[in-house]
Parts: structure tokens; sequence; C-alpha cells
């Protein structure tokens, strides 16, 4: 009688995860990357192709002079072409994207990898057509200044391998 009570107890907690574990894997479809940081503020038009939302997690000062934050593309998203005077660093959190080094291939990215981007050498950075791109950037000697942006990534330029 017991054990009954106790094998549909277990049972039942069983489901009752598998539920839940059903619950979060149908909240996780779709294009939407398990976010560490609030989504944070729409990038502007004139610097990003498609929605990237940014998020400032270190705020820049004159004891670290280091910028750091998250942003978001949705899929396709991508910012302009730009340089930054001391270079920058991006850990990339989830999903899959592109990273391009003028007159070099376009290098995929993907969660987990981490990228340095040399000072003033002009690139681009973004989402893959297909999956977005969390990625946490990071600007170290702020001083020198933080970016200088350029014009758009055409589709012809984004698509080209
Ligand atoms: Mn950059």
């Amino acid at each position: 009688m017991m054990k009954t009570f106790f094998t549909t107890a277990i049972t039942s907690l069983a489901l009752l995860t598998m539920g839940c574990m059903q619950q979060n894997k149908n909240e996780g479809e779709g294009n939407e990357l398990q976010a560490i940081f609030p989504k944070g503020e729409l990038g502007p038009a004139e610097n990003f192709t498609g929605n990237a939302w940014n998020t400032p997690l270190v705020p820049n000062d004159s004891t670290y002079n280091t910028v750091i934050g998250n942003v978001y593309f949705e899929p396709g998203a991508r910012s302009n072409w730009h340089t930054h005077p001391s270079g920058q660093i991006l850990i990339i959190t989830d999903g899959v994207g592109y990273h391009q080094i003028k007159g070099q291939p376009r290098q995929t990215i993907k969660k987990g990898d981490v990228v340095k981007c040399p000072p003033n050498i002009l690139h681009w950075h973004g989402a893959s057509p297909d999956a977005g791109l969390q990625q946490i950037y990071i600007l170290p000697n702020t001083e020198k200044g933080i970016v200088r942006w350029m014009g758009p990534v055409p589709d012809e330029e984004y698509n080209q391998q």
C-alpha cells in the first residue's frame, strides 16, 4: 500500500518535472536566445542593420577606462563597419553569428568563442541569418576613444562567405 503510494508520488513528480522541462524547451524554441542580462535598448538605425539590443554593464570612468556591455543581435542583425581606437574583445555567450575584418573572409562565431578586434582595424559583427547572437563586449583604454562608425554592411557583403 505504502509502496504504491510512493511509486505514484515519484511517477507524478517525474511527469511534473518532464512537463516543466518540456515547457522550458518550448520557450527556448524560435530565435530568442537565453539571456543573462536585460535585453536593453534598441541600437540606433544609423549604426545597425536590423535589431541590436544594448545593455551597458560597466560605464566608462577614469579609474578603469573600460566599457563593458551586452548586445543581443536578432537573426540577420549586424553592426555597421567600424573601428575601435584601442580594440575590442567579444565574448559570445549564446547563438551563432559572424565577425569580419575588412579584406578577410567572414568568420563564424558561436557560444563560448572569444574574439579580439585589434585597434583601428575596420570590422563588423552580428548574428547569422537563422540564429541570434548574444555577445559581451569589452572596450579597454577608452581614453583613446571607443568607436568610429562607418557605413552599413549590405546584404551582398553580409552573405559573402
Ligand atoms: Mn566592434
